[in-house]
């Protein structure tokens, strides 16, 4: 059995460094030279975040140079200072209220840092997009957003006032975490990716934030948020009033949990059958009565808006035009970086399809060079279905990428075994699965009972198959 605390650490590892990885690209040529270039040397580093990171990365090769260390600055918080931990610490999730307390300290001690109210959630909850860039794009932040409502919309300029107003304008990256309530580990490394980009000064960081704006929607569904972090700690209260002998581990497959975000959820194998299967006790989500005010399931897509939170979103977006929305999931194993797979929507710019696995791609032979196994861009999403709300970005010209990372609660011990030997992603795990659900140690291609060419079988069979999605899979 492993420690579920510390696994959620090594889960949202991946997700620490993979965020920061994905806005490498936008920075100059120069600046993507110096992608190894992390740190500035005069920079003073946080101690205890280094002694945290030592302890609690399972392998070092889950490690890379772009979040081995945390900048200290004075006057400016590190969430630490504001909530009493480092992100990612065992045992810890991050209330709503709490995640909004720490980016307003941010925003109090820095011109690098606004935040822009949205909206509010069915039951109340402030919606707010963070805005992060230096002091001078900071500026001229309004400019900036009219020229980019202008590129999205041209029509009625000419060429030559297309070209000027490009030169004219930065580009803007927007992260959204916590669309799937129950997906906790992103809401978390949001607030430490933003405090790296308010801080740290090595010419990779320093470069992210002079030549883009990057915002970030700290928790799509904030009142499923606010659900699940209850959960999760009422399953560590209950796992902590059971009796040592009683969690002895039965290994045995544990039975489907209702689905929840990206996957039906199962209880890690050889979890203890007496603690709350998929309750909080393996991560906060799975199992959750009730995720929202109206919703059995915040199963929120572009597709199907039904929640204010996810209009006030769409809304924002028509307000900002940010060229690329990143949505950040949490059910595959390590990560999964999406290039918009076969099936292609014909009626999406082909650009689009160009630019995805370019992307794709370039992160997954940025950590092959620090020597990082397992991520892999051959799984379930396609380039067909606006599966997730950041599609409304490529709907409407621009670029959607996402992100699954591993979920502390899909570990197992031999998961953790396999890491420890260094087996990577390529390596097929005995069984071929690990946690259940779409959580297998193994990118296979497939997601939970979504064959990668259930489109041919379908068209092809008069009865769709059992595996066939929307019978049996919520997708993802
Ligand atoms: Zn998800």
């Amino acid at each position: 059995m492993i420690d579920v605390g510390l696994s959620r650490f090594r889960a949202v590892h991946h997700l620490r460094q993979a965020l920061l990885l994905g806005l490498v690209p936008f920075v100059s040529l120069a600046a993507q030279q110096l992608t190894t270039d992390t740190r500035d040397p005069n920079q003073k580093q946080d101690p205890t975040f280094a002694q945290s990171y030592q302890e609690w990365l399972a392998n070092p090769k889950h490690g890379s140079p772009l979040v081995d260390h945390l900048p200290l600055v004075a006057g400016i918080p590190t969430p630490r200072d504001v909530l009493g931990y480092h992100i990612g610490a065992p045992r810890k999730l991050t209330y709503y209220a709490d995640q909004l307390k720490y980016y307003r300290a941010l925003a109090a001690a820095s011109p690098r840092v606004k935040i822009e109210t949205i909206g509010r959630s069915d039951e109340g909850r402030e919606l707010v997009v963070v805005w992060i860039a230096s002091e001078a794009n900071m500026q001229r932040l309004a400019q900036n957003r009219a020229n980019l409502a202008k590129i999205a919309d041209p029509r009625g300029m000419t060429e030559a006032q297309v070209k000027a107003v490009l030169a004219d304008t930065k580009p803007h990256y927007h992260f959204m975490g916590g669309l799937h309530s129950g997906e906790t580990g992103p809401s978390e490394m949001l607030m430490e990716l933003a405090y790296r980009l308010v801080t740290e000064t090595s010419p990779l960081i320093s470069q992210i934030r002079e030549q883009l704006y990057v915002s970030i929607t700290p928790a799509a569904d904030a009142d499923g948020r606010d659900r699940n972090v209850d959960w999760f700690f009422r399953g560590l209260d209950m796992a902590a009033a059971i009796p040592a002998p009683a969690i002895t581990p039965v290994v045995t497959p544990a039975p489907a949990m209702p689905v929840a975000g990206d996957t039906a959820r199962r209880a890690p194998a050889g979890a203890p059958t007496a603690a709350p299967a998929g309750g909080g006790g393996f991560g906060g989500g799975a199992g959750v009565p009730y995720w929202g005010k109206y919703v059995y399931h915040d199963n929120n897509r572009d597709i199907n808006i039904k929640l204010v939170q996810m209009r006030a979103i769409i809304d924002w977006y028509f307000t900002a035009y940010p060229p690329i929305m990143h949505d950040l999931h949490e059910a595959q194993p390590l990560l999964y970086t999406y290039t918009g797979g076969p099936p292609q929507n014909p009626n999406l710019d082909p650009i689009l399809f160009a630019e995805l696995p370019w992307f794709g791609n370039w992160e997954m032979a940025q950590m092959t060079k620090w020597g990082m196994p397992g991520v892999y861009t051959h799984a379930f999403m396609d380039g067909w279905s606006p599966g997730y709300l950041g599609s409304v970005a490529y709907n409407h010209n621009g670029l959607m990428k996402m992100y699954e990372t591993q979920s502390g609660r899909d570990l197992d011990s031999t998961a953790m075994a396999n890491a420890r030997r260094g087996v990577t992603a390529a390596t097929p795990a005995p069984g071929g699965g690990l946690g259940g659900g779409r959580g297998g140690g193994v990118p296979t291609g497939r997601g939970g009972a979504q064959d990668r060419e259930w489109y041919r079988r379908r068209r092809s069979s008069a009865r769709p198959p059992a595996s066939a999605p929307y019978a049996a899979d919520s997708a993802a």
